[in-house]
């Protein structure tokens, strides 16, 4: 008896669990000493943990957290400070921290993700996403990609331009997960770093569908300049291109803290910006799916309740979890079939075309609306809408000037032949 009760209590809540999924939250963009991060994996970790994100993925340069990694005593201190090792012990333990030599010689070896997770992910409220930052480079500028759930490390593939190389890693990661059978999501990481990859670029190159609309490392350029845009304008720029001349699904957008310093030193710091997918449970190949189905927004700040886009009824809607003192403005931000397509070449005082002009049509706001449970009803001739959510609340560490917290949903209502948004 007692046995057939506990099945059906467990049945009960496997139930109830796979009928009610919850917003997850994780950072799928971090580094840390098995690359060019100022802390070991554990403590990052932790530190997201602490904070009460469900998930997070290291995403070194190049390099998975597998394997033997020697770090000098002179570099960890050059990095992480001079009492780097003292706050390791302190944290972890004698047992735990692993030395060989003496002195100046001293070196630490960096745990691996098989050998951290376990202590991470033991009370099953926490998960870790191996993961690669592919960094490859193209005509002297970075492109740099994400592999969220990779399974084995994939070198950068190269190419004679950018389009090339971010094809060839796409080729790439399809084949493994292919091969492997595992779900893998690579986003295109901070498209202004550099300047390197365009709005054309991004439409162009059709297989990618996620690029970073908010990355908190202050040195990406965000909002562009006066030669280039802004990252959410080359998300609509793209997204508009992609729907109107290419027939192919428009890009998610995800935000990231590409976080490289911790312990307060250093401007690349965590918790800035994540994602918050919707799923059942904390795993993960269902959060790589969920993020390939576009079920999940972004966020700086904002948490929303909900997300529902109604495709019979035409009508996005959100459900802001509004703080007492705060106020919320709702952008919906979108492009008309009927818009202005053209563009024009924009030079740099060099001479150098550097980006494309577009008219105010191409992504423009539809609406804006204030308060917590905002409503757009589409009217029939949009391609695609989007919302952005701003609060009157100052940003934790903003990288922005007068920067607030926000949330960024994804594009819907667009439709292509043989495909329509969810
Ligand atoms: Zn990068
Ligand atoms: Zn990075």
């Amino acid at each position: 008896m007692k046995s057939l009760l506990s099945c059906l209590f467990l049945l009960s809540v496997g139930m109830l669990s796979a009928a009610e999924p919850e917003w997850k939250k994780g950072n799928i963009h971090t580094h840390s000493f098995w690359s060019d991060g100022n802390q070991f994996p554990e403590m990052i970790a932790s530190w997201y943990k602490e904070r009460g994100y469900d998930f997070l993925s290291l995403s070194d340069h190049n390099i998975l957290s597998k394997g033997e990694k020697w770090m000098p005593i002179a570099r960890l201190k050059s990095r992480g400070g001079s009492d780097i090792l003292e706050k390791y012990l302190q944290a972890y333990g004698k047992d735990w921290v692993v030395t060989r030599g003496e002195g100046e010689k001293l070196e630490v070896r960096l745990k691996t993700l098989a050998e951290f997770r376990v202590g991470l992910e033991k009370d099953g409220d926490f998960l870790m996403i191996q993961s690669e930052e592919i960094s490859d480079r193209s005509q002297g500028v970075p492109v740099h990609m994400n592999a969220t759930n990779i399974q084995e490390v994939i070198p950068p593939q190269g190419g004679a331009t950018v389009r090339e190389a971010m094809t060839n890693n796409l080729r790439a990661v399809a084949e493994q997960s292919r091969r492997t059978g595992k779900p893998i999501v690579l986003h295109l990481n901070h498209p202004n770093f550099g300047y390197a990859v365009t709005a054309e670029d991004l439409a162009a190159v059709v297989q990618e569908r996620y690029v970073e609309i908010y990355n908190g490392h202050p040195g990406v350029n965000v909002l562009g300049d006066n030669d280039h845009a802004s990252v959410e304008q080359i998300w609509d720029i793209a997204n508009t291109i992609r729907l109107t001349q290419l027939s192919a699904a428009p890009l998610y957008g995800v935000g990231t803290d590409d976080s490289h310093h911790y312990h307060g030193r250093g401007t690349s710091r965590p918790g800035r910006s994540w994602i918050m997918v919707r799923c059942d449970s904390l795993d993960a190949d269902q959060i790589t799916t969920k993020i390939s189905q576009g079920d999940f927004y972004s966020s700086s700040g904002v948490t929303l309740k909900d997300v529902q886009f109604d495709a019979r009824k035409q009508k996005l809607e959100l459900i802001v979890d509004g703080e007492e003192g705060v106020t919320y403005t709702t952008q919906f931000i979108g492009t008309r079939k009927t818009a202005d397509l053209s563009s024009q070449e924009k030079k740099a005082a060099n001479g150098k075309i550097v980006t494309r002009i577009y008219s105010k049509d191409v992504g423009a706001v539809l609406a804006t609306v204030s308060g917590t449970n905002p409503v757009y009803q589409f009217k029939g001739d949009e391609l695609y809408v989007r919302a952005v959510v701003t609060s009157s609340k100052p940003h934790v560490d903003p990288t922005l000037p007068d920067q607030t917290e926000q949330a960024w949903t994804q594009p819907v209502g667009w439709s292509i032949p043989n495909r329509r948004s969810r």
